[in-house]
């Protein structure tokens, strides 16, 4: 069965307030779909909701992935099922090496599919991160830097890219993980992107502008603005944001932004 991500009338506040009202978007595996949108438009906040990030409290709706309801589901579980989140701001674990936190996923990921399991043999581990760094133009010493610790953006972008293709999710959703990149972190991560997509992966890609979509081909783009998603198109969709700015958007959807 292909794995889907279902999102259904969701609502979701932050505190008393309402931040998302009412999304509807659907993902299917194999598709690259982008989510645009003005910043403060709650992009980030439906990123964390769909991986359970417990600041942001689901008012109404839901979110169904493989056809199982996941609202209830811990992060891990979900990550476990094979929901992956690029975070716009990852943070870092002094102490911790890339290597050992990637194995440590891989792991967990084994285990909860197996109990029994004895983890990855450590020769195999290393074989894989050699050829996903390789894959993604990641130098050697990486691996053994201590995750996000003193990384610049461009780095931190990697590592999260790396750890998706360590992870080999079914759907992966990154948060601006083009932001503060300069070209050649760029073309890494729709390298990454687009080496890893294709029929087994589905892929969010959340981004404030466009130039990243010249690199990852999407196949629909959405706009959200005021907590809903208002327009839904093709890869133009994109060209005539990065031509014309949001205004138009803004313009067109007024009655969105007053609603409380
Ligand atoms: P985007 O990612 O589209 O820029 P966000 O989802 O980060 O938007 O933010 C949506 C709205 O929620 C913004 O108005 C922002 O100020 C508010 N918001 C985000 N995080 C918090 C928080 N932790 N507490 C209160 N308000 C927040
Ligand atoms: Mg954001």
């Amino acid at each position: 069965m292909s794995s889907v991500l279902e999102i259904k009338n969701l609502h979701v506040s932050i505190g008393d307030r309402s931040i998302l009202k009412g999304v509807n978007l659907i993902v299917p595996q194999g598709e690259t779909h982008a989510l645009m949108g003005p910043n403060g438009t709650g992009k980030s906040t439906l990123a964390y909701t769909l991986m359970g990030h417990p600041n942001y409290t689901v008012t109404a709706g839901e979110v169904l992935f493989k056809g199982v309801s996941i609202l209830e589901l811990a992060p891990d579980a979900r990550a476990r099922m094979g929901l992956f989140l690029a975070f716009q701001y990852p943070v870092a674990i002094p102490g911790v090496s890339v290597a050992n936190f990637l194995r440590a996923a891989i792991n967990a990921r084994r285990r909860a599919a197996n109990p029994q399991d004895k983890g990855i043999p450590v020769p195999e581990f290393r074989k894989l991160l050699k050829a996903k760094m390789e894959l993604l133009e990641v130098q050697a010493e990486f691996a053994g830097r201590y995750l996000n610790d003193g990384f610049s953006g461009g780095e931190k972008k990697r590592a999260e890219i790396l750890q998706m293709a360590v992870l080999e999710p079914e759907i992966a959703i990154l948060d601006e993980t083009d932001s503060g990149l300069d070209i050649d972190a760029l073309r890494v991560v729709a390298t990454g992107v687009n080496a890893l997509g294709g029929p087994a992966m589905g892929v969010l890609v959340i981004t404030h502008y466009q130039r990243i979509l010249n690199y990852i081909k999407p196949d629909v783009v959405h706009v959200m603005y005021g907590g809903r998603i208002v327009e839904s198109g093709g890869a133009d969709l994109a060209l005539r944001l990065e031509e014309h700015g949001y205004d138009w958007i803004k313009e067109r959807h007024a009655e969105v932004a007053k609603e409380g």
